[in-house]
């Protein structure tokens, strides 16, 4: 077994752990390089995680006037191992690296058990072009199930818009038709910048009877 993220063989740290919990887990990094991604610290906004803060941030602030409240979950910072990370994942397709997380986000999901895991979808041209949803590849892992309520539809922008139009290019997303909306939603997405999309989502399945939604993210 080698480390995912730098190849280095992982053999001596694996036997060393065994001794020491007399089990063999599985481990998909070195922990030099793990150790290179950083958790968010207790200094945070206390609603949406963002490093550093101590009341609500603007974000939040911002989302709170769109009538939203934020109640959201991170775990790491995009600093750049982060950002290495989601560039060889995303973009150069190392869809082994889904399984770096699998366990820091296993143990987070256990104190979500009665909440329904929903992801952000991909639409079906970028699936296609993907072949693979990697916020799905993160989850995969984890042996948890997760909701498919929710579609993507890909709208291009252009001139000759009517305001229908536009509202669809701003929110893309929408409820498949004929689910059953469940009562208590965690929303997941691989990273949260302005939380733009998982709060439009969010608000959308609360417009549709959900009575309680939570979002939770990999990065913030
Ligand atoms: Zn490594
Ligand atoms: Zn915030």
């Amino acid at each position: 077994m080698k480390c995912l993220i730098c190849g280095q063989d992982l053999e001596t740290e694996l036997s060393f752990t065994s001794l020491l919990l007399l089990k063999k887990e599985e481990t998909y990094t070195c922990s030099a390089c793990f150790n290179h991604f950083e958790r968010i610290s207790p200094e945070h906004c206390p609603t949406c995680f963002k490093e550093g803060e101590t009341s609500p941030c603007q974000d939040c602030q911002y989302w709170y006037k769109e009538g939203i409240q934020v109640e959201h979950e991170a775990v790491f910072t995009y600093n750049e191992a982060m950002k290495d990370y989601f560039h060889r994942y995303k973009f150069d397709g190392d869809y082994l690296l889904r399984k770096v997380f699998t366990k820091v986000l296993y143990q987070k999901f256990q104190k979500y058990k009665d909440y329904q895991l929903v992801l952000i979808p991909l639409s079906k041209e970028r699936l296609q072009q993907r072949g693979v949803n990697q916020v799905e590849g993160l989850i995969e892992g984890t042996g948890l199930s997760y909701y498919n309520i929710i579609d993507k539809k890909e709208v291009k922008a252009s001139s000759s818009m009517n305001r229908a139009d536009r509202l669809q290019v701003e929110n893309p997303f929408v409820i498949k038709e004929g689910v059953k909306i469940p009562e208590k939603i965690l929303l997941f997405d691989d990273i949260y910048t302005t939380g733009a999309t998982i709060n439009r989502i969010k608000k959308m399945l609360i417009e549709a009877g959900c009575q309680k939604i939570k979002t939770f993210s990999l990065v913030r």
